[in-house]
C-alpha cells in the first residue's frame, strides 16, 4: 500500500493495532508530509545519529505504516518515536506545514492505548502524571520530602548502601538529576499583587509545577517585574500544572482535566491577559483550544484562554516596559527554549529585554535552534541522547565565554545547569557559567535603582 494514502486502521487478526479513538493522529496531518527531507537538518536526533528512523520524516513514515496496518506498533517502532524530543524544530523547516508536534502527541496517546507498558512505567506514570502533577498540594508534599531526603543525610545513606540499586526503574539516575529546590515554594492561593503607579493591565499568572518548586524565586521576580511595569498580578487559586507533560507524553485525558481547572481559575478574574514565565507552559496554554476541541462545555473558554495567554517577555514588550537605569555589567548568552522559539515563535522579545539592560553584553550562541536535550522527562527516559545534546549545548555556551547563560524555561534551566557541571567535570575544568532567567536579570537591574 502506498504511504501516501490512508489505509485500514486495524490489521489482520488484531496483530496490527493501527490507530483508533478520539485522540488518534488526524489523516489530514499525517498525509501532508511529502517526504522532501527539508526538516532533516533541523532535527537534533537526526543530526546526532544520521539515521532516517530518527528523523521527522522517518518517524512520520512509521506512523503511516502503523496507521495503515503495514507495521506493528513494536517496541522498536515506539523507541524511534520515544527518541523524539518534541522540540518542533522540524515544523519551522517544513514547507508543507506538517504539524509534527500535534502528530507526535497523538501518536504517543496511541502508544498508551495500544502498547503494553512495564509495571515500573505504569507505576511511574500513575504517580507522576496522574497523582502529583494534577495536585499542587501533593506536589508540594513530594517537594518537601525531596528536600528532607537531600538535607537529612538520607541521600548519603541511600547512595552509600546501594539501596538505590534495589528500587524499581533507574533510581540512581533519578537521584543524580534531583534539582535543588527553592527554600519556599511558590503557591497559587488567589494572592493579588498590585501594580506600581498607573495600572496598565490586570493579569492572571500561572504558578506551574516544576517552576513553583524549583525556581520559586524567579516567579517572585516575575511578579515584581510585572508590578514595576504597571501590571496587576493575580495568582488565581484553584489552578494546577498546565498539563504540558501529560499532553507530550501520551496522557491526554488527565491533560484535559487539568486544562479545565486552569480555565476556571484564570477566567474567574476576567483578566486582560494570562501570563506564563515558563516557555513550555505558555506553549501548552496557547494550545488549550486544540486540546479541548471535543469538550463542548469548555471549547469556547479554552479558546479564550489560548487567545489571552502571553509569555512574560512577549507581554512586557507588547505592553511596553521600563528600561533599567543602572548598569548590570555582565556578559550573557541567551538559550532559545524550543517551546518559546519553535512553538510560540518568540525569539526577539527576550533579546529586547536583555539588550535594554545597560552594561549587559549579549553574545549570541552557536547552533541556537538546537534543543538542549531537556524536553520534560526526556532527560530521565532518554538519558544518552539527552546527555549528548546537553553536552553540545554546554560546549556552545562555554565557547561564548559569557558569564551567564539566560533562559526562559525551567526544564532548560535545570538541563543547562546539569550539562555545564558535567562538562566541567569531564574537562577537569572549573565551571564558571551561571544559569539565570532573563526575567531574573531584569529584576536584578531594577533592584539597583
Ligand atoms: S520534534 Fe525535534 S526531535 Fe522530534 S522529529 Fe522534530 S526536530 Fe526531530
Ligand atoms: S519537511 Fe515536512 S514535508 Fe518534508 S519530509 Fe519533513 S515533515 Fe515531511
Amino acid at each position: 500500500m502506498s504511504t501516501d494514502q490512508p489505509g485500514q486502521s486495524v490489521g489482520p487478526a488484531g496483530t496490527f493495532p493501527g490507530f483508533s479513538g478520539p485522540h488518534a493522529p488526524k489523516d489530514d496531518d499525517l498525509y501532508r508530509c511529502v517526504h522532501c527531507g527539508f526538516c532533516l537538518q533541523a532535527c537534533p536526533t537526526y543530526l546526532e545519529t544520521g539515521l532516517e528512523s530518527e528523523s521527522p520524516r522517518g518517524r512520520i513514515a512509521l506512523m503511516k505504516a502503523v496507521r495503515e496496518g503495514r507495521l506493528e506498533m513494536s517496541p522498536s517502532v515506539i523507541g524511534h518515536w520515544d527518541l523524539c524530543l518534541q522540540c518542533r524544530a522540524c515544523e519551522l523547516a517544513c514547507p508543507s506545514g506538517v504539524e509534527y508536534g500535534r502528530l507526535m502527541e497523538a501518536t504517543r496517546a496511541q502508544v498508551g492505548q495500544h502498547a503494553s507498558r512495564s509495571f515500573t512505567e505504569r507505576t511511574a506514570r500513575a504517580i507522576g502524571y496522574n497523582t502529583l502533577l494534577p495536585s499542587p498540594t501533593k506536589l508540594r508534599m513530594a517537594g518537601t520530602a525531596l528536600k528532607l531526603y537531600k538535607k537529612t543525610g538520607m541521600r548519603t545513606i541511600a547512595r552509600g548502601t546501594g539501596m538505590l540499586k534495589l528500587l524499581p526503574g533507574d533510581a540512581e539516575l533519578a537521584d543524580r538529576y534531583l534539582p535543588n529546590l527553592s527554600k519556599i515554594f511558590f503557591k497559587a492561593s488567589g494572592q493579588v499583587h498590585p501594580a506600581q503607579g498607573v495600572r496598565k493591565a490586570r493579569v492572571a499568572m500561572l504558578a506551574g509545577c516544576v517552576m513553583a518548586l524549583a525556581h520559586a524565586e524567579t516567579l517572585e521576580a516575575t511578579v515584581r517585574v510585572l508590578n514595576r511595569n504597571g501590571i496587576e498580578v493575580h495568582v488565581t487559586g484553584g489552578q494546577v500544572c498546565c498539563g504540558a507533560l501529560n499532553t507530550h507524553f501520551g496522557e491526554p485525558d488527565s491533560a484535559i482535566e487539568m486544562a479545565m481547572k486552569n480555565i476556571d481559575s484564570f477566567l474567574s478574574i476576567n483578566p486582560d491577559a494570562i501570563v506564563s514565565a515558563s516557555a513550555g507552559c505558555g506553549a501548552a496554554m496557547k494550545d488549550y483550544e486544540q486540546l479541548l476541541i471535543n469538550e463542548s462545555e469548555y471549547a469556547d473558554r479554552a479558546k479564550q484562554v489560548a487567545d489571552l495567554t502571553k509569555d512574560v517577555h512577549e507581554l512586557l514588550v507588547e505592553q511596553g516596559f521600563d528600561a533599567p537605569k543602572q548598569a548590570l555589567n555582565v556578559s550573557v548568552t541567551y538559550q532559545d527554549p524550543c517551546h518559546l522559539a519553535n512553538v510560540q515563535k518568540i525569539t526577539e522579545a527576550p533579546r529586547t529585554i536583555l539588550n535594554s539592560i545597560p552594561g549587559l553584553q549579549l553574545i549570541e550562541l552557536g547552533e541556537p535552534a538546537l534543543c538542549c536535550g531537556s524536553a520534560g522527562t526526556y532527560s530521565l527516559t532518554q538519558r544518552e541522547m539527552s546527555a549528548r545534546l546537553g553536552k553540545r549545548k554546554a560546549q556552545n555556551i562555554v565557547a561564548t565565554d559569557a558569564a551567564v547563560v539566560a533562559t526562559a524555561n525551567p526544564g532548560c534551566a535545570m538541563q543547562l545547569d546539569f550539562a555545564l557541571t558535567q562538562l566541567a567535570v569531564s574537562d577537569t575544568s572549573e565551571r564558571t557559567t551561571k544559569v539565570r532567567y532573563v526575567i531574573d536579570l531584569l529584576d536584578e537591574a531594577y533592584s539597583l535603582e
